[in-house]
């Protein structure tokens, strides 16, 4: 069939015979605007209709389908009519069935003696038998019959108002009419084991079996991750064609000294990692890298050594950080590292300036400079002239968006991306697949295992004996609040209630804290007085998540532990077991939600933060694990993050060979 003519799938839903305003108001709340939209609007499950159990044979607690016809129905009120009990009793020859709906008077309209139900829910009881509030629909007579009867039907999700039997009708009416056009928006040649798009559209809303549901909709899935991967190969064969990479491997003339004063030697892994960042940025085309490792595995060196090469060959470097702590951080790191090679180290973030001069030494030539910065500065007018690097930290914290801004700053500089948060395979290929990948797989070798417990709330006391005997023995301890977020002003609060409790059971030892809305100054004097050891307990949120590195904090208390991904908390964690001693993580659970005590256990018996992330994924998923609002992720309808890891590698394949055939 063909669409009709002047109506495209970008056209309203109100062009759709019987969609008037009321109804395109409901479907504007489920985010369907368009004909396209509404295609595209995905059952969230499936009945098989031809299959309705007898009710005497119903059992306990299965969700069932059921369809009988009513016989006696009636609303009862109580309680000064605040309170209503709707039942319906339906019969279909083996049994009867009541069913009940609390407090929804109005559920009385919908439903008229004689008529055929269809009933989907679990049973509560049998005697009699009762099911409360089942999702039911009334079978009408006629043509209709074939559209949601004796077949597999979708149920989709709904609004207000909208009944789930005029969404189906819509959509049955109008998928032929635009089944081809909306194939055609999509990657069209045949796919092995896959259904073609118009046989995916037809699966995903009335498929023959349930199973070809799932068939159709990995066949739309890929096509998501295919438009995907297409744009972000597109852009890299550009990048590739287009530009010319700056000349960036240096000479050794400054790594050289650098790691002689370093004090410790790198692991393989970061040795590995350099040699390919070297080759990179002295290769053809602007390094494009993203260096993941997990928490302390010792990124910042390696930052370090691909600056000084940078630097070497006569480029500025631009380091960005997602918070001014982590910047403050960096900051003073590189300095300490940077000023004996007279390498001119600045700051600019959004409360802090610094110029720095002393790197002129002597009459040589000066050398080009290290700036480090916040993504305040990707707001900002930010111009740092001849530059070579820009290295992004904590990328995770970044979206795709400010990443591509930042490198637009220079003339194609070289880009070095660093995450902690170990990225499964399947997302990084599609956040970063635009990316080259290193991994640093190995921590130094000092590194003490940090031994994990999750606890609940009433064995505090002795936790924080335990924290006193640990600062007895002159080391430093973190607590974390998760309720504490920086954008309440009720919950700010609530750290400063606990700062005071903190202190007066942990003294005389001294608690700082340290939140998000604290000005840059006061989270900066914090920070310095903890890592100077003239307070030995830092109380903060998960602010300190990025960025504090103070070896001789050995115990981490995390408080409402079950509000954090798994991921978030291993970060955390990872603030402890920097040095020499041995570490304590705990976490601080609540036990009336055993599910989320089991959860944590993940971080009891693991510390490989690429087994963690991977169970936060299927756990939470991508959102959740990435960070909301910044992960960079399109929104897919179809695809599945955590499930479809081969349908992400034949994309990316497909995209390969269709960019190469141009
Ligand atoms: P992350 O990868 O989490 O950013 P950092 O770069 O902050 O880790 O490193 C954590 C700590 O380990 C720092 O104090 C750093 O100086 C130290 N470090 C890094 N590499 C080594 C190494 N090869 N041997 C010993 N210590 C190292
Ligand atoms: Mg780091």
């Amino acid at each position: 069939m063909r669409s009709p003519p002047g109506i495209s799938l970008l056209s309203l839903v109100t062009q759709l015979f019987g969609v008037g305003p009321e109804r395109a108001a409901q479907l504007a709340r489920l985010k369907i605007l368009t004909i396209g939209d509404l295609l595209l609007h995905r059952p969230h499950r499936y009945e098989d209709r031809r299959n309705a159990r007898p009710i005497r044979e119903l059992m306990l607690k299965q969700p069932t389908l059921v369809r009988g016809k009513v016989v006696a129905m009636g609303l009862k009120r109580f309680r000064k009519g605040t309170r209503s009990v709707f039942e319906l009793i339906l019969d279909d020859g083996t049994a009867r069935l009541h069913c009940r709906w609390w407090n929804l008077p109005f559920m009385e309209s919908y439903f008229a003696q004689g008529d055929e139900v269809v009933v989907y829910g679990k049973i509560k009881s049998l005697k009699p038998r009762t099911m409360d509030h089942p999702e039911t629909e009334v079978i009408e007579t006629g043509e209709e019959l074939s559209i949601h009867m004796d077949r597999v039907v979708p149920i989709y999700p709904l609004t207000e108002g909208l009944p789930q039997r005029w969404l189906r009708s819509l959509i049955w009416r109008t998928l032929p009419k635009f089944a081809n056009a909306l194939a055609e928006t999509g990657f069209s040649e045949p796919l092995e084991g896959l259904p073609s798009r118009v046989e995916a559209l037809q699966a995903l809303h009335f498929p023959t079996e349930i199973e070809d549901a799932e068939i159709g909709r990995q066949r739309l899935a890929l096509d998501e991750f295919l438009a995907l991967q297409l744009q972000m190969q597109m852009r890299r064969r550009n990048l590739q064609q287009n530009a010319k990479a700056l000349p960036c491997s240096g000479n050794n003339s400054l790594i050289k000294p650098f790691l002689k004063q370093l004090g410790f030697e790198l692991t393989d892994a970061q040795k590995r990692v350099l040699r390919e960042l070297r080759a990179d940025m002295g290769g053809p085309h602007p390094m494009r890298r993203l260096v993941q490792g997990d928490v302390g595995c010792g990124k910042t060196v390696v930052a370090a050594c691909s600056a000084l090469m940078a630097i070497e060959s006569g480029f500025a470097v631009a380091v960005m950080a997602p918070t001014e702590i982590l910047a403050e951080q960096h900051y003073r790191t590189f300095k300490g590292w940077f000023d004996p090679l007279g390498i001119p180290v600045e700051m600019q973030t959004g409360s802090r300036k610094t110029r720095d001069f002393q790197g002129a030494k002597g009459s040589q030539p000066p050398l080009p400079p290290l700036v480090i910065g916040t993504h305040a500065l990707i707001e900002v007018g930010f111009g740092v002239d001849n530059l070579g690097l820009v290295v992004i930290d904590e990328q995770h914290k970044f979206g795709v968006a400010q990443r591509e801004k930042l490198v637009r700053k220079g003339r194609y500089p070289h880009l070095l991306v660093m995450t902690a948060t170990p990225i499964p395979r399947t997302l990084g290929l599609t956040l970063y697949g635009d990316l080259d990948s290193s991994v640093i797989d190995e921590l130094p070798r000092n590194r003490q295992k940090i031994r994990t417990y999750t606890r609940s709330a009433e064995t505090l006391p002795k936790v924080y004996q335990f924290i006193r005997s640990r600062l007895k023995e002159g080391r430093q301890a973190y607590v974390v609040y998760p309720r504490v977020d920086e954008t309440d002003d009720g919950s700010v609060k609530a750290v400063m209630a606990e700062f005071e409790k903190l202190q007066a059971v942990l003294a005389p030892y001294q608690v700082a804290f340290l939140h998000g809305r604290l000005r840059s100054d006061d989270k900066e004097r914090a920070t310095e007085r903890f890592r100077k050891n003239q307070v030995q307990v830092l109380l903060a949120t998960s602010i300190i998540e990025v960025g504090v590195d103070v070896p001789n904090a050995t115990v981490m208390l995390i408080d409402n532990a079950e509000q954090f991904g798994l991921a978030q908390l291993h970060q955390i964690r990872g603030r402890v077991g920097r040095g020499m001693h041995e570490s304590y993580c705990i976490l601080i659970a609540d036990p009336q939600t055993p599910a989320s005590r089991q959860r944590l256990r993940v971080l009891e018996q693991t510390t490989d933060g690429f087994a963690i992330a991977e169970a936060d994924l299927k756990l939470r998923g991508p959102g959740e694990l990435l960070g909301q609002e910044q992960s960079g992720l399109p929104s897919f309808r179809f695809a599945d993050l955590a499930g479809d890891a081969a349908l992400i590698e034949r994309a990316r394949e497909l995209a390969r060979q269709i960019l190469d055939k141009k």
